[in-house]
């Protein structure tokens, strides 16, 4: 079967690989001159380092493990240890934390060349018979038997479906960054978030020596821009307990982006026919529950695993991929558009010890997970 996937982030490169392990002819068109390495790091839970591994996508030498989720107040008082190595253990897959370009590039070295078209930006997409063809920005089409639209939160493809962009602004953004700050964290195998007034501060090794940080606080995209947000992100977080007054010290105004986060309701069906979605353009969430790229790697795997299983009718089968990837999906995007981990946590949860703590997290893994 040929299949159009647009779109080579996470989701389109995954997709692409596990079609073509099936057998099945795959291009993947996408819009920039090359991969879109940016952003900072990406968390990979025992469910996606699985389905990697299923892919044959080695993650050798790549990243950081993890395996405990500590939660500070601003003062440093320890709130709650999450024991996620627990999670590790009983799903029989690591917990990684590596940089996004890192794991684009494992993706992309899994292809072989001339999968990935480069320049090729989708304008519309049009469904007549037993097939589907896009149109891109140079004029040119493509036609094949099924199209994934791995096209992220701005999709094009989820447009022409949808009739338009669903996202709302969670009122939360993220200022962000990564690189090679020399505290404790870099080296150990434990993520801290630290919560407080002005909102939350992330800390997590990413490997290679590197820091994954980040800065939530609200946002709306009425906000003027900050000029210099590292400025404003001294002024409200300068204060807090160690180590945020060294990972500040640390940082230079080029070293801070800006991801906003944006929400919206995922629904049971969201393709049409030959037509499908895979990752944000399907299910945008803000990355509070560190599951943005996990998710888009259990539709990839999904899909593949449905088009096995009902072979010869393709419309069906991504019917089945939708309606039983929008249930963990949709959960997560639920959980993660509440940005309630900005909040401290509730009085219940500060009494859990760490091994409860890791159970429930254990058990909320295979929740989202279609894989596990
Ligand atoms: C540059 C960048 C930086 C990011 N940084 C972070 C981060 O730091 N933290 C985080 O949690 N998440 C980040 N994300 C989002 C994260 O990658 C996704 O939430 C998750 O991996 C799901 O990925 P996806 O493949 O669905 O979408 P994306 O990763 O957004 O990939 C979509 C791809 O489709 C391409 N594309 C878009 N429109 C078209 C078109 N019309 N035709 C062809 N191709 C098109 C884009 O160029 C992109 O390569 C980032 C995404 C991008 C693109």
């Amino acid at each position: 079967m040929r299949a159009l996937v647009i779109g080579a982030g996470i989701g389109g490169l995954a997709a692409a690989v596990a079609l073509r392990a099936d057998g099945h002819e795959v291009v993947v068109a996408e819009a920039a001159d090359g991969l879109r390495t940016g952003g900072a790091a990406v968390t990979l839970w025992s469910n996606e380092t699985g389905i990697l591994r299923d892919l044959g996508v080695s993650l050798e030498g790549a990243g950081a493990p993890i395996d405990v989720l500590e939660q500070r107040d601003e003062g440093g008082r320890r709130l709650v240890a999450i024991d996620v190595g627990r999670a590790a253990r009983v799903h029989g897959h690591p917990h990684v934390c590596l940089p996004r370009r890192r794991l684009l590039e494992r993706l992309a070295d899994a292809l072989p060349d001339g999968v990935i078209e480069f320049g090729r930006a989708c304008t519309g997409v049009f469904q007549g018979g037993e097939t589907v063809r896009a149109k891109f920005a140079d004029g040119s089409t493509a036609e094949a038997d099924l199209l994934v639209g791995a096209d992220g939160r701005r999709s094009v493809v989820r447009d022409h479906l949808w009739g338009g962009d669903p996202a709302e602004p969670s009122g939360w953004g993220t200022w962000q960054g990564l690189g090679p700050i020399p505290i404790d964290v870099v080296s150990s195998r434990t993520g801290l978030m630290i919560t407080g007034r002005a909102g939350s501060c992330g800390l997590m090794p990413a490997g290679e020596g590197l820091l994954q940080w980040w800065f939530d606080m609200p946002w709306s995209p009425d906000d003027p821009p900050l000029t210099e947000p590292l400025g404003e992100i001294r002024r409200r977080f300068g204060h807090w307990c160690a180590p945020v007054p060294e990972v500040l010290a640390a940082l230079r105004e080029s070293d801070v982006e800006l991801f906003p986060h944006y929400r919206h309701r995922v629904p049971k069906t969201w393709g049409s026919r030959r037509v499908t979605l895979a990752g944000d353009s399907a299910h945008s969430m803000p990355p509070t529950r560190a599951q943005g790229a996990n998710q888009a790697l259990e539709d990839a795997w999904m899909l593949a695993a449905v088009l096995r299983e009902v072979p010869g009718d393709v419309p069906a089968a991504l019917r089945e991929y939708e309606r039983k990837r929008s249930r963990g999906a949709g959960i997560v995007a639920r959980h993660a558009g509440r940005e309630d981990i900005n909040r401290l946590p509730s009085f219940v949860t500060r009494l859990l010890p760490d091994g409860l703590a890791g159970v429930y997290y254990t058990r909320w893994l295979a929740q989202i997970s279609d894989f596990l």
